[in-house]
This record gives structure tokens, C-alpha cells and sequence, in this order.
């Protein structure tokens, strides 16, 4: 009996080495390559197909467009090269182990600009056969949709423009609603149409369609008058489903822009809300995931509630937000060391989200402005629209432009690519 336990107990110990055996060599011999993860925007041109496939030693992940037209099929093309010219670079008859294995990954973003331009952003991610490491490479394709024709710089701005933005300029770049961005390696730079404004050739690149007229081009091309009053005025804790569009429709009409620092949590809640407010040429700004106080949290904590917000919203928008407001205005040394990006307060309190009355809200906002003051409203709120609408046409009515905090702040010469805290820009 004793004699038969002890076999019992060899044999299960023999068992348990041989499985903690496998499993050391299964994770150091088959591991599997990680592929890295790349942002994608969801501006959709059309419907996309993703496919799989695993080789002796080559994966492939590709997304390609349900080739329907002759731009999804172009698009498609630049794909079915790059993986062809990849595939026929490797040595079949190498034979190789899961993590050595060559992989071929690509992603394809699309961006509206307006009804007659898209533009499609192709990124691959290629591992040669046995080496580590993925090189990225970004194809770009821009396309007037009226014409199913490619649409090149040329044909869109002035002799000199190229020098102009000689420092940025590259082959590789994509056309979004409010500005151009170049890809060169890893680097991306973006220049506003409206800096670019006296290059224009034709109404394309401001004009949401080709029927604008002379008046509504002028309109929505105006750029920020430095000699001029201006004020930024901001929507905290938001996108919220109706305040929001409400808020973006009197901003229209007193041909006006705003702020909204958004929640992560609801940027995720409404995607086609923050589309809207990114469409208007309003900006976006971080006020975090899910409004902690930031100053009682760590550091990566910190970050995550910035850096999950910042690529939530660069994943609807193909933009990336350039502020941060932090909840309750609350701002330490960590907080302040953690994110490299300015900090937006403010020096004109609504109190809307404690009155809740317009009768109170529109005279704290008009009693106190001044050239360079940012003004804090919340768009979660309803009796903040009503009062918001005051408060834009009274400001309209005496001479200040209604921009962003980084066209306020750039208007009145201040660096906005540091970490640094602004309550207003009054100079
Ligand atoms: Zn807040």
C-alpha cells in the first residue's frame, strides 16, 4: 500500500515539473509576437472588411474597403501592393517560430473635410521574418468626391504656399475640417486652414459644400482680430446628448466658438456629439475620464484619466486635444509634473451649476467681462443653454469675437505648447 502511495506521488510531482517545463519553454520559445495597437479614427467613408491570416512564417491583419467605388477600390490598391511587395520579400522555406514569424498589419482611417473631400490615412505596421520590431509607414490618399478625382495641393492653395510651410511640409498628409496634417516617420504636424487663409485657391477647404455663398465663406473664414475684444467662453463635464447641439446651434448663429472640456465617460456615451462640436471648428479640451479630484490621485493615475480621454477623442476625431482642465480647477505639483500640457481655468465663474437660474448666471458672466477673461459654464446643465444664449448674443452686441481658449491665448501672443497655468488671457 505504502509502495503504491509513493508511485502515486512520483507520479503526480513528475506531472507537475513536466506541465512548469512546457510552460517555460512554450513562453520562451512560442511566444507569440505582440502586435501593437494603432489608433483608429471612425469618421467612416464606407464599410470595411478586416481579414486574417496566419502562414508557416508570415501573419497578416489587414482592413480593406467593400470595394464598391473607384476611390474605395484606389485605397484598396495602395494596401494589396504594400502586402504583395511584403509578402514577396520573405524566404518561404525559412522556417520559423511564432515570435520570429514576419507580420503585416494596416489600419485605414477615412476624414470628411466637408461633403466633397475625404481624405484616407492608410498606416502599416511591417516585422521583417526574424528581426523585432515593427516599421510604420503612413500612405495617404485625398480625393474630391464630386469628381472621384485626387485632390493635390496645388489644386487647393497658391504659388508660395509651399514655402510658407516649408518646416511641415511633406508628401504624406491628410485634409481634416479645420486643418491639414503632414506624416513624415513617426513626426505629425498640423497647420489650420485658417493660418493658411490668404493661400486659398478655391472655397473647398472652408465651405461645407460648393453652394456656400461669398457671405457664408466670409462668415465661417474669419479668423481672430488681435487688435479686437475677444473672450473664451468654456463648457465643462459634457458632451451631454441635447445641451450640447443646442449650445453648438447658438454658437452657429452668432457665428461664435467655444470650448468644451469633456468627461472621457461621456465622450464615450456620445461620439456623435464631440463629431459635432469638432465639426464646428469649437475645440475640445481634457477634463479628465471620470471628474476625480486629480490632486488626491497618483501619477499614472493621473495620466490614464488624461491620456484614455485624449485617445478617445482622437479616435473619433483624428485631433488631439492640446488642453486640460482639471476638475474643481484642482492642481498640484504632481498633477502639474504628470501632464505636459497647458492648464485652462478660468477667471469668470457662472455659477450655473449652483443657481441654475439664468436671471443669476447672465449678469455674473456680464458684470465682470473684459478683453482675454474665460468664462466657465457646464453644457450638463439645462437652464445653462437659455442663459449661455444671453450671454453669446450680449457679448456679440458689444464687439467681442467669441473664439477658443488656444485662439484667445495664441491671439494675445502667449506659448500654448508649455505647461503652464492660465486663468484668463488678459494681458
Ligand atoms: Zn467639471
Amino acid at each position: 500500500m505504502r509502495k503504491v502511495m509513493t508511485s502515486g506521488v512520483l507520479l503526480v510531482i513528475l506531472f507537475v515539473s513536466v506541465v512548469i517545463g512546457l510552460l517555460i519553454w512554450n513562453n520562451k520559445y512560442y511566444k507569440k509576437v505582440e502586435i501593437p495597437q494603432i489608433y483608429s479614427s471612425s469618421n467612416d467613408y464606407g464599410t470595411k472588411i478586416a481579414e486574417d491570416s496566419q502562414k508557416d512564417n508570415y501573419e497578416v491583419y489587414t482592413e480593406k474597403y467593400e470595394a464598391t467605388s473607384t476611390i474605395a477600390q484606389n485605397v484598396n490598391k495602395v494596401i494589396e501592393d504594400r502586402l504583395k511587395k511584403f509578402i514577396d520579400s520573405i524566404d518561404k522555406d525559412e522556417v520559423a517560430t511564432p515570435s520570429q514569424k514576419a507580420v503585416f498589419k494596416n489600419i485605414i482611417d477615412s476624414y470628411k473635410v466637408n461633403d466633397n473631400i475625404v481624405s484616407f490615412k492608410v498606416t502599416i505596421l511591417e516585422k521583417e521574418l526574424k528581426k523585432e520590431g515593427f516599421k510604420k509607414n503612413i500612405i495617404t490618399l485625398n480625393y474630391d468626391l464630386s469628381k472621384e478625382e485626387k485632390i493635390t495641393l496645388d489644386s487647393l492653395f497658391k504659388d508660395g504656399f509651399k514655402e510658407k510651410i516649408k518646416d511641415q511640409y511633406s508628401e504624406s498628409y491628410i485634409l481634416k475640417a479645420q486643418d491639414i496634417v503632414f506624416y513624415d516617420g513617426d513626426y505629425e504636424s498640423s497647420i489650420a486652414y485658417s493660418k493658411l487663409k490668404d493661400y486659398n485657391k478655391t472655397k473647398l477647404l472652408t465651405a461645407k459644400n460648393y453652394n456656400m455663398t461669398e457671405e457664408e465663406y466670409k462668415k465661417i473664414s474669419n479668423v481672430v482680430d488681435p487688435s479686437k475684444k475677444m473672450v473664451a467662453i468654456t463648457f465643462d463635464d459634457g458632451p451631454h446628448a441635447t445641451n450640447t447641439y443646442k449650445i453648438l446651434e447658438i454658437l452657429e448663429k452668432n457665428n461664435a466658438k467655444a470650448t468644451f472640456f469633456m468627461l472621457g465617460q461621456n465622450v464615450t456615451y456620445y461620439p456623435e456629439v464631440v463629431k459635432a462640436v469638432y465639426n464646428s471648428g469649437s475645440e475640445i479640451g481634457i477634463h479628465s475620464w471620470s471628474h476625480p479630484d486629480l490632486t488626491k490621485l497618483e501619477s499614472a493615475k493621473i495620466l490614464e484619466e488624461i491620456q484614455n480621454t485624449s485617445d478617445k477623442v482622437y479616435g473619433l476625431t483624428g485631433y488631439r486635444p492640446k488642453l486640460v482642465r482639471p476638475p474643481y480647477g484642482a492642481l498640484n505639483s504632481v498633477v502639474k509634473s504628470t501632464i505636459s500640457l497647458p492648464f485652462i481655468l478660468w477667471n469668470i465663474d457662472s455659477l450655473d451649476w449652483k443657481s441654475r437660474d439664468e436671471k443669476q448666471i447672465v449678469p455674473l458672466v456680464m458684470n465682470d467681462v473684459e478683453d482675454g477673461d474665460i468664462i466657465l459654464l457646464h453644457d450638463i446643465h439645462s437652464t445653462t443653454v437659455p442663459a449661455a444664449e444671453k450671454i453669446i448674443s450680449q457679448l456679440v452686441e458689444q464687439d467681442y469675437q467669441l473664439v477658443t481658449v488656444s485662439e484667445m491665448l495664441e491671439a494675445k501672443g502667449y506659448d500654448t505648447t508649455v505647461t503652464k497655468v492660465f486663468y484668463s488671457g488678459r494681458q
